[in-house]
């Protein structure tokens, strides 16, 4: 399955830009929305050990969807507790590779029979228009899911032809307990890349959702617990980050691995904290990608890409394409072509169909976005469109989608992480002027680059130093094709084999077969 973007970002040239209304439809996910949200641990459901409970709201209407078990220290101490009990002890471990592998597999057709109700609950916890669920979301959870039973049954080790007098062979084992700490942007698809490879790998998983988002891992947890998942393999502890479950996870004793996606200013903390037992720890961080369109390109299409790379999930989305390098001489063809389009783009709540760019996940989120847009004016950078939060929705965290040209490389909008529907243009004069620029950032996730010549395709791809390059394209992805970061992007590759390597000990076993 190779998702590329998304339906609500091919805008049908049809519709002005309006308003998008809720329509009435089924609220599937209605009956998990009125239940008790609680912790899952050793195959349970439980109240936190405080007893404490927090909000989660529709960030389009700011109505608050339900409550939610607030997870602190004691409840991971727990949750860590019967991961170890599962890891050490439990039927996990002494299954076959082939069971293990059915049990994901149920998880993914679980999650298939249920895709309406998840791309529900995702759209009203996140905001991200109903078809970003229903198409990316959801298929590339269950697809990551299937692809990485795959692998259950496939981890090898090797024998060593070293020395005669010995027979030497390496086993590949789990590592142990897993602590995972995902971000609010996919919820679900995120919960699929950490827990994908831990389990496969027969790894046990301890999991803390974003605070912002935590109601689809919560349902996809009732999901694993149908599929047969044994008690303690699977924990899932809500809560906050800083003074709470995010930080008891990084700093504890018995978690053997931390894996996280998030900011990264967050990634230093998580990896000070790793310091504690020295565990391992893998960072998927921010991202400040150049988008660069040759004069030699396809316009049209690096048009659609441009606007997929900063607009696809109300640009919440660490590989963005935040600097979109224009070559001088079709700049103006390429902007009037650009604006045109996002004129044309439906903002609106996440439930309604016609929907292509729905409201950022929080006021927090939202406010910080506004701020960045008055730095940038303050910078001189020219606003080209948007720049405002949308005066005629009363409700939700809408940002318009903005774009600045006369960008200079060196703005804080263009080297600063944004997070939201906010593209900095900077014109360029010669290959060797955008290749200096687009390598002048802190960060190394993606970029991409649009030309009809395949030898300055193959230059580009090399030359930037990112850990995914995307050549006529843009947010292209597949379970099989490895993603993670160059520089202050993180270390550590999660999809593909790549990620098996980050869930996986090697031992070495050494046999004395002299007489
Ligand atoms: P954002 O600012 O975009 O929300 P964060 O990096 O703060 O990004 O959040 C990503 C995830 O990290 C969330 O699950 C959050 O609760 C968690 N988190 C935040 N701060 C910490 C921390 N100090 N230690 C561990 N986890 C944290």
């Amino acid at each position: 399955l190779i998702v590329s973007c998304p339906e609500s970002v091919q805008l049908s040239v049809s519709e002005g830009l309006s308003v998008a209304v809720v329509q009435e439809k089924e609220l599937l996910c209605k009956e998990f929305l009125s239940r008790p949200k609680q912790l899952l641990i050793d195959g349970k459901w439980v109240n936190s050990v405080s007893g404490k409970t927090f909000e989660t709201l529709n960030p389009a209407t700011e109505e608050v969807l339900c409550r939610v078990a607030e997870g602190g220290k004691e409840d991971v101490d727990k949750a860590v507790k019967a991961a170890r009990r599962a890891f050490e002890t439990g039927p996990w471990r002494k299954m076959s590779t082939a069971e293990r592998a059915r049990i994901m597999l149920r998880l993914a057709d679980l999650i298939e029979k249920h895709a309406d109700e998840l791309a529900q609950i995702e759209t009203l916890d996140n905001g991200k228009p109903i078809n970003e669920s229903r198409y990316v979301d959801v298929p590339q959870t269950v697809e990551t899911f299937r692809y990485y039973a795959g692998w259950a049954t496939k981890l090898e080790g090797e024998t060593i032809n070293a020395n005669t007098n010995f027979f030497t062979d390496t086993l590949r084992e789990p590592v142990g307990v897993v602590g995972q700490i995902i971000p609010w942007n996919f919820p679900m698809l995120m919960l699929a890349w950490k827990w994908g490879p831990a389990l496969a790998a027969g790894n046990c998983v301890v999991l803390k959702p974003a605070e912002q988002t935590p109601l689809s891992a919560l349902r996809i947890g009732e999901l694993a617990l149908e599929a047969g998942f044994p008690d303690g393999v699977i924990n899932i502890i809500t809560g906050f980050g800083a003074d709470s479950a995010g930080e008891a996870i990084s700093h504890h004793m018995d978690i053997d691995k931390v894996a996280f996606t998030g900011e990264d200013k967050t990634g230093k903390l998580i990896v000070q904290a790793s310091t504690s037992n020295l565990k391992r720890v893998s960072l998927e961080l921010g991202g400040k990608a150049p988008n660069i369109v040759f004069a030699d390109a396809d316009i049209d299409a690096a048009v659609k890409g441009a606007i997929t790379g900063i607009f696809f999930n109300q640009g919440q989305v660490c590989c963005a394409g935040s600097r979109l390098f224009l070559e001088k001489n079709i700049h103006d063809e390429f902007m009037t072509k650009l604006t045109e389009r996002i004129g044309k783009m439906r903002q609106g709540e996440g439930m309604d169909e016609k929907t292509h760019i729905g409201p950022q996940v929080s006021k927090e989120q939202q406010e910080r976005i506004l701020n960045y847009i008055g730095i940038a004016k303050g910078e001189g950078a020219k606003l080209a469109c948007g720049g405002e939060a949308p005066a005629e929705m009363k409700k939700g965290y809408f940002v318009k989608p903005t774009v600045f040209t006369g960008v200079n490389n060196d703005m804080r909008i263009a080297q600063e992480e944004v997070f939201g529907p906010v593209l900095a243009v900077i014109p360029f004069g010669t290959m060797d002027e955008v290749a200096e620029q687009a390598n002048k950032t802190t960060f190394g996730l993606s970029g991409a680059v649009w030309t009809r010549d395949v030898k300055k395709a193959h230059k580009f791809a090399s030359h930037i130093k990112a850990g995914t390059i995307w050549v006529n394209c843009y947010n292209v992805f597949d379970p099989a094709v490895p993603f993670g970061g160059y520089k202050m992007s993180g270390y550590g590759r999660e999809l593909g084999k790549h990620s098996i390597e980050l869930y996986t000990n090697i031992k070495s076993v050494w046999v004395n077969m002299m007489d």
